[in-house]
């Protein structure tokens, strides 16, 4: 039988115990007309060839990772019931998945008094934790890394907040003596570190940070949208790992399940690590909140619809998958980072290119062989295009030229940016094909790199 047929016949069985739980309803006579869903669908599905193979260990380009089988069975199981997170009068079960994930990915941080929810993505998760940030210090400013997300910055305004930027090291983490300084020169009421970096997947030194809140009175938020999962990774080395293993003494936290936690879109968390700053969500809602005097999750977050679908299926995913130092799920997220770190070897014994950042964690950054910013832009975006006749997605990153001087001083800084390569091995199956992988990229350079002429006058534009 192939994969498609064991996983419909599960869902078939799965629905048909759910409808069981119903069927002391009169039926509903539904005119569907499923001759026309499944021409449309035929077509859509046309459609939908228009992609990359994100599902693929050969498209390593954006943070795009498939959600595993169950939680797709278990998102479209819940379909048939389509519940609404917003008040138990709209999921009543569902509801109840969803502290139930909350209370297992808190105590996977040290949470163990606070409060929390799953939001429709990362940027509503660290909204909440910012305006709550806002709250608790009015009027400071929050200070984020110019690698983090950008997110908080355009979060900032949205708040009316004052927002001041970090300069990363070298390495793409957080620069403490900076970050001393503004503590010094500005009204910083809270430092947003991120662990996991969407760029470079760097880990800004937690703590160093937690050390400087004991000379500094400031919040801390963690954005571990990407990174939080590493935190059961027993095989991360020691100087990340002291970083995770600090994070209970930070006031919030957001991770995304839809990044590395194997959900569809549409799944993201915040935490608070203390559930006092619960009473900054506190309203009444006219038309809910009737049916329990239990917490209606809606209580305590900033949305109000949210897919019940989302917690089902996060719900049913840690089941498979308990949150485990050591346990399989960490094996798959271990599996990435073997696989970036393979990558980075391979670009470092390559002749064609000059540099890579070590990846912390499963995303590895690199740049070609050039003699100016302008140039190595350029290859860069050759070798992008190049990767992909080879069926290899990578993407383009654009840093700071000043921090690639702070690696290599004798290129020309021609321009105040260089696009380098960068790749994100979300897939534990990155490993298998990793070898293939580099033969494929290796070839696309040499097709750039040596080949010269044909490559060398596709120009791109730049600005500054
Ligand atoms: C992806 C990401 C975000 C934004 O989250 P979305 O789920 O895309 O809204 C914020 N911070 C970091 C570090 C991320 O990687």
């Amino acid at each position: 039988m192939s994969k498609l047929s064991v996983e419909m016949a599960i869902l078939e069985k799965s629905i048909t115990k759910l409808e069981l739980g119903f069927s002391n309803l009169p039926e509903i006579y539904e005119n569907t007309d499923y001759k026309a869903i499944e021409s449309i669908l035929m077509d859509v599905a046309n459609k939908l060839t228009n992609n990359y193979p994100y599902f693929h260990p050969f498209y390593l380009g954006q943070m795009l990772k498939p959600p595993h089988p169950i939680a797709r069975l278990a998102y479209q199981l819940a379909m048939q019931i389509n519940p609404n997170n917003h008040a138990l009068d709209g999921g009543i079960a569902s509801s109840e998945m969803e502290k139930e994930v909350i209370k297992d990915i808190s105590s996977m941080f040290g949470f163990y008094d606070g409060t929390g929810h799953l939001t429709s993505s990362g940027t509503i998760a660290n909204l909440e934790a910012l305006w709550i940030a806002g709250k608790e210090s009015p009027e400071k400013a929050i200070a984020a890394s110019e690698q983090a997300h950008y997110t908080h910055r355009r979060i900032s305004k949205v708040l009316g907040l004052p927002f001041v930027e970090i300069k990363n090291d070298e390495n793409g983490r957080m620069d403490i003596n900076f970050l001393t300084e503004s503590l010094e020169k500005y009204q910083i009421g809270t430092v947003v570190v991120t662990l996991g970096n969407t760029g470079f997947g760097a880990i800004d030194p937690l703590l160093d940070i937690l050390k400087l809140r004991e000379l500094y009175d400031f919040r801390i938020h963690v954005d571990a949208a990407y990174g939080g999962y590493f935190i059961l990774d027993d095989s991360l080395e020691k100087n990340i790992k002291t970083h995770f293993e600090c994070i209970e003494y930070v006031d919030s936290l957001v991770v995304d399940p839809h990044k590395h936690g194997l959900q569809p879109y549409g799944c993201g968390c915040v935490l608070f690590s203390d559930k006092s700053i619960s009473h900054h969500y506190r309203h009444d809602s006219p038309y809910t909140y009737f049916s329990s005097k239990e917490l209606h999750l809606g209580e305590i977050s900033l949305e109000c619809s949210r897919a019940g679908a989302s917690a089902v299926a996060l719900y049913s995913t840690m089941k498979a998958f308990p949150l485990k130092q050591g346990g399989d799920f960490s094996h798959r997220l271990q599996k990435s980072r073997q696989a970036a770190q393979k990558l980075a070897k391979f670009v470092e014994s390559s002749k064609n290119y000059i540099t890579v950042w070590k990846p912390d964690l499963d995303i590895v950054v690199w740049a070609p062989r050039g003699s100016s910013a302008s140039e190595i832009s350029n290859i860069s975006h050759n070798i992008f295009d190049q990767c992909a006749k080879y069926d290899i997605h990578i993407a383009l990153f654009k840093i700071p030229t000043r921090m690639f001087l702070e690696k290599h001083q004798n290129i020309d800084d021609d321009n105040n940016f260089i696009t380098c390569l960068r790749a994100c091995l979300m897939k534990p199956e990155h490993l298998i094909f990793i070898d293939e992988i580099c033969n494929r990229i290796k070839q696309a350079t040499a097709d750039v790199m040596e080949s010269g002429e044909n490559y060398a006058k596709k120009n791109y534009s730049f600005d500054s």
